[in-house]
This record gives C-alpha cells, structure tokens and sequence, in this order.
C-alpha cells in the first residue's frame, strides 16, 4: 500500500470508539516522556511483532507502557499528545479507555488517575478541537473488588467525562467477577461496552451478551462463525467495535481479505473502524481504512455509513452527538 492511499482519507471526519491510552504511544510520545530514548529502544518496548502467537502473547507488550503512565504528569502528556494525533488523523470524536488500577503502582490513588485524564481530555479537546471522553476499563483476570472499583470511578466521574466502562483483556478469564460491575452500571443506566469474540469464537459474544447486557461489543469479529448470532446482533443493533490490523497482529485472520468486517458490514450489522492500539498496532484510522477499501472496495459512501454507525453508538449524550454529526456530514459533502 502506497502513502498516497493513507493520505487520502487523512481528511475525512472519523469517530474512534475503541482506542486503549497505555498501546497507543507513538515514538513522539514516548520521546516527551523518556527525552533521549533511542527509535530502537521504543520499537523494541513499545511495538508488538507484526505477528504475535495470539491475544495473550500480545498483551504482554503493554508493559512499558504502564510503567511509564504512573505519574499525573505522565498521564496528562500522553494523553494530549494522543488527541493531537488523532486530530492530524482526521478524529473528531473519540472514546479513550485505559485501566484506572494499572496506574496506581508509585502512589497515585485511582481516583487521581481518573481526575487527572478527566481533567487532561478536557484540555485536550480545546487543544485540537477532538471531541474526547473516556471509557474505564477494568480486566478479565480482576477479582470482583477491583471491577467494582472501576464502576466505581466511572459512575464518580460521569459527570467529568467518563461515558462507559469496558471489560478488556485476556478473554481466557471467567466473566462471574464482572457481573456484579456491570449489574451496578446497569441499574445506574451507565452504558457499556466488553471485548469479546476476538481470542474467541462466537460463544464468548453471547455470553458476555447474556452476562453483561453490553451495547456494544469491542471486536466481536469471530462472530462471523454463527450465522444465528450475526442476525440477532443485527436485529438488536449491537454494535461492534472492529479493530482490523489489531485483529491480524494476534492472528484472529491471517490477511485482510479474510477479515470479517466486510462480511459483517454486508449482514447489517453495526460497526465501526477502530485502531485498538497505535502504538503497540503502528497504525493510524486513516491506514486501517486505506486497508479495508483495498481490501474489499469500500468506498466514500461506506465510511460515512460506518461513521454513522459509530456516533449513534456512541456514548455521549444525543444533543451532543448532533453536533458531532454536524461536522460529520460535513466532512463527507463538502468537495474534496
Ligand atoms: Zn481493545
């Protein structure tokens, strides 16, 4: 793929909902964060091989990430140098997650974890003019105090900018920790999202469908084995967050024409394009929708649809998701 195919949706308006803080340090971040630190160093540390064994061998590239994100410092700096690249990226709407318990090992408490990227997404979206809120994760492999923790901070801090909370991870662990988390944000009305059918297959989305009662789905991609379980997500309009080259990174497809999104796409089921992690990934929206037009084709008419789906699913509040759509549409009819 040449550079050209990049550069030409850079412009185009897009809403990211599914993008991790601590996997998307590019070399510029980690350079603010580490002055000095050498190119080979940060892809060493901070990039995962193009091929990874699968999930779990993936997810032990985030590491470094973490040790670096434990200050406030730190975390305001990562996160608006972020936004600012999401912003030369084209993003006008974007939902950040990380783990408030990961960045608590040099004495933050949780709650300044959360009050200091409150704080930072604000700035940042005045900054590069992104609109930015947060979702909080917590982990498959927690125990259910510290998911009840997460609920915690999320519904603490819903007023601030945190819009929903996620589970992520490992999806080897059990979801019986989690169902108490996500029973309190229901019962708070407090929207949802839960990686699922990505490591695996179609089984893992309708558990966590039936255990969790999620909006959304990150990945959800292996749903594509179930033809009964694609038309029910179509039907009840569950939307799935689909991270394509994260997606071939842990070897769900081995290529992207075999990826299911297109597929998916075609069934009526809502989607959207997403990055996952930037860092960790390499990659940009503006690459991960250059792959899938060379993929399958899509065209123009395609990302503004899927961009649709995107803001509908979202979590942000309807008036404001009309502004959203403003600019939205006015990115994809204005000539170019
Ligand atoms: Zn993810």
């Amino acid at each position: 793929m040449g550079p050209t195919s990049v550069i030409s949706f850079q412009h185009l308006p897009k809403i990211e909902l599914h993008v991790h803080l601590d996997t998307s340090l590019s070399l510029e971040n980690v350079q603010g964060l580490i002055p000095g630190i050498s190119s080979d160093d940060y892809y060493r540390d901070y990039v995962a091989p193009k091929h990874c064994r699968d999930l779990a061998d993936f997810l032990r590239f985030p590491i470094s990430a973490i040790a670096l994100l434990q200050s406030r410092e730190n975390l305001e700096m990562a996160l608006l140098q972020l936004v600012r690249e999401m912003s030369f990226d084209g993003v006008i709407y974007t939902e950040i997650r990380f783990a408030p318990l990961l960045h608590i090992d040099q004495g933050l408490t949780s709650d300044e974890v959360v009050s200091t990227l409150c704080t930072a997404s604000k700035k940042a979206e005045m900054e590069s003019g992104v609109v930015t809120r947060i979702l909080l994760c917590t982990l498959r492999h927690f125990e259910v105090e510290q998911s009840m923790e997460t609920v915690r901070l999320a519904l603490k801090f819903r007023e601030q900018g945190v819009v929903g909370l996620d589970l992520a991870a490992d999806e080897g662990y059990s979801l019986n920790a989690h169902i108490p988390a996500f029973r309190m944000a229901a019962e708070n009305n407090f929207p949802c999202t839960a990686h699922a059918g990505e490591a695996r297959g179609p089984a893992s989305v309708s558990e966590t469908l039936e255990f969790l009662g999620p909006r959304r789905i990150g990945h959800g991609v292996r749903s594509i084995e179930d033809p009964e379980l694609v038309r029910m997500l179509a039907q009840h309009r569950i939307h799935l967050e689909v991270c394509p080259s994260s997606n071939l990174q842990t070897g769900v497809f081995s290529k992207m024409t075999q990826h299911s999104i297109d597929a998916l796409y075609r069934a009526g089921v809502s989607l959207s394009v997403n990055t996952d992690g930037r860092g960790l990934t390499q990659t940009t929206l503006s690459r991960e929708y250059a792959l899938i037009a060379q993929a399958f084709g899509w065209t123009m008419e395609d990302f503004l649809l899927t961009n649709r789906m995107a803001l509908q699913a979202s979590f942000l509040p309807s008036a404001m998701k009309e502004v959203v759509r403003e600019r939205l549409e006015k990115g994809y009819h204005s000539p170019h």
